[in-house]
This record gives C-alpha cells, sequence and structure tokens, in this order.
C-alpha cells in the first residue's frame, strides 16, 4: 500500500559501510545516490554519508539530542525531516574533494536538492541533500498557499513523504492511510484543502474526480490511490534493473542490495495488437501466486479481465489420436463438454488451459466455456476455455490454438512435437462470455469462439 523502502551498501563516516538501520531509502532516492556516487567519483573525490533513514524513534531521539544540547546540529521533531521518508542523506563534504556549488550540479542532474539556499560550505546544513520526488508538488501545493496547517511548505513536504511510507506522523493521526490518501490526492493534482488526516468533503471530492467511491474503506482507497501513484510516478516505486548499471564506475564500497525490479511491459510485437489494453495494464489487480514457470504478469483488470503473459504449453486432451502421440498426460477427455457429452479436440478446437482448483477460474468469474483472445508475435487468436490444468500451471492451449498462431506442432507423418510456444505470449479472458448453447456441436462452438472472440476483444482493443 505504502511507498517501498529498499537497503543501499554505501560507505559512511563510521569506517565501513552506512549502519544497516540507517541504510534505506526510496527506489528513486537510491537511483539517484548511486548515479550522484558514480559522477563524485569519476571526478576524483568519493560520497561518505553520514546519515541517512531515520525512523521515529531515531529523530525523536536526535531531536533530544539537539533540544537538551548534547548536540549542536539542529534536527526538527519527529514527522518534519526527509531522513523518515527515506529520501534524504547527510555527506562528508571534505570526502567530495571538490567545491560545494561544483558537487550541487551533480546533485541536481540527479534529482537532489539541497536545504540551503546558497552553496556556502561552512553554512549549517550545507551536508544535507533531498530526493524530494512527487512531494515537491505538496511543497508548490502549500507554498501557492492551498493549505496552511503547516510550519513551512518544507515541514509539509516531509510530513507527506513520511506518511506515504506508511510511518505516523502525528499532526496527521495514528493511523497513516488517511494522511497518505491526501498526500496521494495532492501529488495526482487535486485540490483538498489541508494535510490532516481527516476525510472532509474536500477529500472526498478529489476522490471522485479521480474516479475513486470515497465509502469504498480507507485502505481499499489507499490501494486504489498507490495503483494511480505507481503509474505516474513509477520511479518511486520500482528501482532499475541492475544489469543496465555501469557498475565498473561505481566505488567499489558501493552496489545495490535491492532486487531488480521493472514495472511490466507487453513484448513489443504484441503492443500494437493490444490497443487501449495497454492502458489498463497499470490499474490491474496483481495475483499474487508461484507457478512452475511465472508469468511476466498475472491480473485482473479494472473490467474484470484476466490477462496474464506466459509461455503456452501444448496440451492434446480431447484429440481422438492422442494415445501414445500426445503430450504425456494424454487424456480422451476434457473438461468442457458438448451438449452429448462428448470432449473438444484438441486438433480441431482452439482451446486454453486455467489452473486447478475450480474455484481459481470460479471466484473471478470465470467458468468452462468462456472465451479469450490469445496474442502472439502480433498475431491474435481467440479460443475457449475447454480444459483444466494442474495448480502449478499457467498458460496452456489445443494443438489447435497454437497452429492458429503459427506454430504448428503436428508433423505430417501423425506425431506430435510436444513443445509449447512463448514466452511473452498474452492471453485475455472474458469473464461469463461463454453460453451453453453455443456448444450444442463442434460447429457452433467455433463459430462462436470466432464470433464472440472477435466482438469481445474487438471493443476492449478501442
Ligand atoms: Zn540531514
Amino acid at each position: 500500500m505504502f511507498a517501498p523502502l529498499e537497503d543501499i551498501q554505501i560507505k559512511s563516516i563510521y569506517g565501513s559501510d552506512l549502519p544497516k538501520r540507517m541504510a534505506r531509502c526510496t527506489p528513486d532516492m537510491l537511483n539517484s545516490v548511486r548515479l550522484v556516487a558514480a559522477d563524485v567519483k569519476a571526478a576524483g573525490g568519493e560520497l561518505i554519508l553520514s546519515d541517512m533513514y531515520r525512523s521515529y524513534e531515531m529523530q525523536f531521539q536526535a531531536h533530544l539530542d539537539y533540544v537538551t544540547g548534547k548536540k549542536s546540529a539542529y534536527s526538527p521533531p519527529p514527522g518534519g525531516s526527509m531522513h523518515e521518508a527515506g529520501r534524504a542523506f547527510d555527506l562528508d563534504l571534505s570526502a567530495l574533494k571538490m567545491s560545494l556549488s561544483d558537487f550541487w550540479k551533480i546533485a541536481e542532474k540527479h534529482g537532489l536538492r539541497p536545504i540551503i539556499n546558497t552553496p556556502s560550505q561552512g553554512a549549517n546544513e550545507a551536508w544535507h541533500f533531498d530526493c524530494r520526488g512527487s512531494h515537491d508538488r505538496v511543497y508548490d501545493y502549500y507554498a501557492a498557499g492551498k493549505a496552511d496547517n503547516f510550519a513551512s511548505p518544507y515541514t509539509a513536504m516531509a510530513a507527506s513523504a513520511i506518511v506515504s511510507t506508511g510511518v505516523k506522523v502525528d499532526a496527521l493521526g495514528e493511523d497513516p492511510t488517511a494522511g497518505f490518501i491526501q498526500s496521494g490526492l495532492i501529488r495526482l493534482g487535486q485540490t483538498i484543502g489541508d494535510l490532516d488526516g481527516r476525510m472532509g468533503p474536500k477529500t472526498r471530492t478529489a476522490l471522485q474526480a479521480v474516479k475513486l467511491d470515497p465509502d469504498a474503506g480507507n485502505t481499499d482507497i489507499a490501494a486504489a490511490i498507490e495503483k494511480l501513484l505507481q503509474s505516474a510516478f513509477p520511479d518511486e516505486y520500482f528501482v532499475p534493473a541492475v544489469h543496465t548499471l555501469a557498475l565498473g564506475a561505481m566505488p567499489p564500497a558501493f552496489s545495490l542490495l535491492a532486487p531488480a525490479k521493472a514495472p511490466y511491459t507487453p513484448g513489443a510485437a504484441n503492443k500494437a495488437a493490444l490497443g487501449k489494453i495497454i492502458d489498463m495494464l497499470p490499474g490491474a489487480v496483481m495475483i499474487d501466486q508461484a507457478f512452475d514457470l511465472q508469468p511476466d504478469f498475472l491480473g485482473i483488470l479494472q473490467n474484470k479481465c484476466l490477462y496474464f503473459d506466459s509461455e503456452l504449453q501444448l496440451d492434446t486432451d480431447g484429440w481422438p489420436d492422442g494415445r501414445g502421440k500426445g503430450d504425456k498426460s494424454w487424456q480422451s477427455t476434457t473438461s468442457l463438454r458438448y451438449a452429448d457429452d462428448t470432449s473438444l479436440n484438441a486438433n480441431k478446437v482452439p482451446y486454453f488451459v486455467l489452473p486447478l482448483p475450480k474455484s481459481w477460474a470460479n471466484d473471478r468469474g470465470i467458468y468452462l466455456g468462456d472465451y479469450a483472445a490469445v496474442i502472439h508475435r502480433g498475431k491474435v487468436a481467440y479460443a475457449v476455455f475447454g480444459d483444466e490444468g494442474p495448480d502449478h500451471l499457467i498458460g496452456e492451449g489445443s494443438i489447435q490454438l497454437l497452429r492458429a498462431l503459427g506454430e504448428e506442432r503436428l508433423k505430417q507423418n501423425g506425431r506430435i512435437i510436444n513443445s509449447g510456444a512463448g514466452p511473452g505470449i498474452i492471453t485475455v479472458v472474458f469473464p461469463g462470455s461463454g453460453q451453453p448453447a453455443h456448444r450444442k456441436n463442434e460447429d457452433t462452438l467455433l463459430a462462436a469462439i470466432q464470433a464472440e472472440g472477435n466482438r469481445l476483444f474487438s471493443a476492449l482493443t478501442g
């Protein structure tokens, strides 16, 4: 629901890497720090930190140390520092081996902002840099006078950033959810009055403006807001893949611990065929389940269609000639039957398979006999939900479905090439689209697969 924090490994002034409890930051900050460190290194200096993440308790202690005179550097009370959001660091200025104004240029290039106004090496807080990300919009919102309940636009921005990581901000109440929703709305361009943790009339109106139901409950609303934020600000949720980095340019002490994670995009060859469906992907509700061959994407689109991008394994069930020639688990029958209880012929009927138990599909409004569009290398074929398979597999289709996608698996001599196709094959299932009348016999079913598949898919691709 909230913005993730990633672990980072980086050199510190303490003679070793920055201690783990401090070495945490948001994905966009991680990327910025990585790039800044590489540039400083290339210029002959080194990025060495003294501080980064602070929990509520750590910030409270730092503030107490300042108030009691134990430490002279100013620390605000919890709720007002970007350190608490994993969006700030303090660095060792002497290790940079360059002027502060030169470092400002490097920092600015990679999205890091100083907290002071002029690059004066001796100034208090000259060592502190923020990665504001989209919370800069909250700063602008307060600077423009759209709200006034914080001491400064900066404090409002920090509160927005902190609450977005799921940590409470005292001014916004014990539960960070409402504050997170409001912060999200401001960053999405809405006007909500004060960011105050109260779901008042202006917040409700703003929710309606982004097509969300104000009565849905804060947990559901927050999940929906997160989806919108992920789509608007992907850098703040996903760490770029490690293999895209110029690792050689980085300081030896610096490496990434975070797993590579990038937003899903369908293969280039399939994009044109998908049309408007591509716009629906960021709003999908993902299905988090492990399979033998993990699909690149498995989720339910806003219009309730099931969408997955996977391999397509061969299923020969129901093929009358399949005994001894079909795939290893060949069966003479399929789960879906015609009116006279005979099975679908895998060599004649393009069908797809979904995993058991029955509830896997049924709970998502999908039943045997429903239709799907299957896309492979830009080619679209239509298919019927004709068989059920083991719970650890997703992405299986009949001989005729592979054939329709340009993958012939039946040799001239009548033997089968027992291999699937893919990865990168996209299946879009239309829940509740099948009708018993379509399954009078093979002819009626084949006609319905084409007509209904085409009609439903065209309506979706726009
Ligand atoms: Zn600082």
